[in-house]
């Protein structure tokens, strides 16, 4: 069994960001030699996502309002906050949209169903931010 392992670095411009990282998981495939197994992509950072979905702005906007309906942003809203933080709101967010994926590798290609794209979702963002991919097969 062949493994492969490759960190992506992100620095949003804005504080909340939704990125198709889908080329940048492809081309660490590609780079892998592997061609039957399995991809795992996560953050390595506790207000960010992974997820999985559709490359389809108005989708992104919904998620994005919905996101904030659910775990607006706001300083003194938080038990988390009281500490001196602000991004109570961003863990919440990353719980909601998940922390990783895991997509099967099928003749050296990522195994999507129809229209399935991989996101960086960012809730606290303007600055550095890590992301793993790790990838196992033959
Ligand atoms: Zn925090």
């Amino acid at each position: 069994m062949k493994s492969f392992t490759q960190e992506l670095i992100f620095n949003t411009s804005s504080r909340q960001e939704f990125m198709n990282i889908t080329p940048q998981v492809e081309s660490a495939l590609k780079k892998s030699g592997i061609k039957d197994g399995l991809c795992l992509v996560n953050p390595m950072h506790i207000t960010a996502s992974v997820f999985i979905n559709d490359d389809e702005p108005g989708l992104h906007k919904d998620f994005a309002s919905w996101l904030e309906k659910l775990a607006p942003f706001g300083k003194d809203k938080y038990q988390h906050n009281l500490g001196g933080e602000d991004n109570a709101d961003a863990h919440l967010k990353r719980t909601i949209m998940g922390r990783e994926v895991v997509v099967a590798i099928t003749d050296g290609k990522l195994h999507f169903g129809p229209w399935e794209q991989i996101f960086y979702g960012e809730f606290d963002g303007r600055r550095k931010k890590r992301v793993l991919i790790k990838i196992i097969g033959e």
